[in-house]
């Protein structure tokens, strides 16, 4: 019933979607200008680059979940070449859009198709916390760094932490224009039930499954980044047997929450000695990690 050319090709933005008539959820996330924005500002090698933006297609994927406004943050940490690979998404529901940031430390040459243990070192594991302030509790999941890839980190998380079946994809690459894009998708098997309220019962529901996740891992990396091909028709490609419905998306940007006041309460909490130790020519000059931004202060007037 829809053509391709139906729909506008999205750019920056998350669609949760349900397989009709069967117990999977799913979003998908593409993000074009918002991932270039952010990679654009950090001046990474390409694969640093590349694992960077799948980290914000990741956390823009899982952050478009929160029910309230609040702030994602998808961490990981190690002893390996990288140091910390960090992104956040803040949600503002009133205005249906959520935020991304990121910024890596590193050392050394990074090779994106090592395992993530060569990459972060035996210790390494991801963290990703939510914040919905005074909505929720805060809520911290954990799990060790292992595998081959962020996507098998992000299915090892969703084992761990909601013991629900999931698959993820996610991708990172330049297009012709030497742009950034980013994409991630996922779906999750919800019925646990012998028997749902529907009358199918697990062998039915599982087959589901097998049959939703095989079509999945059929997508390309670069359908899933081709911004001529809408998210609607991705998803009408891939499952157009069974239907698929989709609900009210969320657009992502890139966007950085530092700011001069903040920045200023923590230097006027420190004594002046520290002040004049990091003042060059009566300036300090603290660069925000994640935006690259330069917050410039005049050491005397810090001091009253
Ligand atoms: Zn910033």
């Amino acid at each position: 019933m829809n053509n391709e050319n139906q729909f506008p090709p999205l750019e920056d933005q998350c669609l949760p979607f349900q397989i009709e008539g069967q117990d999977i959820k799913g979003r998908v996330v593409r993000l074009g200008r918002s991932v270039n924005d952010v990679l654009s500002k950090h001046n990474y090698p390409d694969e640093v680059s590349k694992m960077l933006g799948e980290t914000l297609a990741f956390t823009a994927l899982i952050g478009t979940l929160m029910k309230y406004d609040g702030i994602l943050t998808t961490q990981m940490k190690g002893d390996g070449p990288f140091r910390v690979l960090v992104s956040d998404f803040h949600k503002e529901t009133e205005n249906a859009i959520g935020n991304i940031r990121g910024y890596t430390s590193f050392d050394g040459d990074i090779d994106s198709s090592d395992s993530l243990e060569e990459l972060f070192g035996e210790s390494g594991y991801l963290a990703i916390t939510i914040d919905q302030g005074k909505f929720m509790e805060r809520y911290q999941g954990i799990v060790k760094l292992e595998g081959d890839s962020i996507t098998a980190a992000a299915e090892e998380y969703f084992r761990s932490s909601e013991q629900l079946p999931t698959k993820v994809m996610l991708s990172c690459q330049k297009n012709d224009a030497g742009e950034w894009q980013a994409g991630a998708i996922m779906i999750q098997h919800y019925a646990r039930t012998a028997e749902d309220e529907h009358g199918r019962d697990e062998g039915e529901t599982e087959d589901h499954w097998n049959t939703a996740s095989i079509l999945l891992s059929s997508l390309k990396k670069e359908e899933l980044l081709d911004q001529n091909l809408s998210l609607q028709n991705l998803l009408i490609r891939l499952y157009h047997e069974t239907g698929v419905r989709v609900f009210e998306h969320t657009d992502v940007a890139a966007g950085c929450r530092c700011s001069e006041d903040k920045i200023r309460a923590a230097l006027t909490s420190l004594d002046l000695q520290e002040l004049q130790d990091v003042a060059e020519e009566g300036t300090i000059t603290v660069t925000c990690d994640f935006c690259t931004k330069d917050h410039k202060f005049e050491l005397s007037k810090l001091m009253h």
